[in-house]
């Protein structure tokens, strides 16, 4: 299914060539980020099932899994307005624009995860500016040679 088995003279990435196709591309990349791949690699690795980008849910979380009960948000630093973060930037031409767009985008944000908790989900949101280096962690955890814990008594039932 995915680009390696298209043919060898179609690997490079195709120009657009029109403006519908153009939007067709840039909606692509939208929907299937980077970081959100990463993500999926991880629960995939963790041998959990999610879907993904369910519309009918609030704020259209990015991975959602019903029988465990959570839902995860990837967001972008920048549409998101990461607290702190260097790539939040605010665009100076137009600032109070951009100020009140991210402040709307703050308030949504917040208010999907309050409704989806209210449902029962747990929610995670995972930053694009940490999840590369959360994914290499979670990488060199999981591939250690397997170490046994003794299960502790007490934890016996967990
Ligand atoms: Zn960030």
């Amino acid at each position: 299914m995915g680009a390696e088995e298209r043919p060898a003279t179609r690997r490079e990435r195709p120009k657009p060539q029109s403006a519908e196709r153009s939007r067709l591309l840039g909606k692509v990349r939208q929907t299937r980020t980077a970081p959100e791949e990463a993500v999926a690699r991880l629960l995939r690795a963790a041998g959990l099932g999610y879907r993904r980008n369910l519309r009918g849910l609030p704020g259209s979380p990015d991975f959602v899994n019903f029988a465990r009960g959570f839902a995860i948000f990837v967001n972008g630093c920048f549409w998101h307005a990461h607290r702190g973060c260097r790539r939040a930037t605010v665009p100076k031409n137009n600032r109070t624009f951009w100020v009140e767009k991210f402040a709307t985008n703050r308030r949504r944000d917040a208010a999907a995860i309050r409704a989806l908790r209210a449902m029962g989900f747990r929610v995670l949101v995972i930053w694009e500016c940490d999840v590369a280096a959360a994914a290499a962690r979670f990488a060199r955890l999981v591939s250690r040679p397997a170490s046994p814990v003794r299960r502790p008594r007490r934890a016996a039932a967990a």
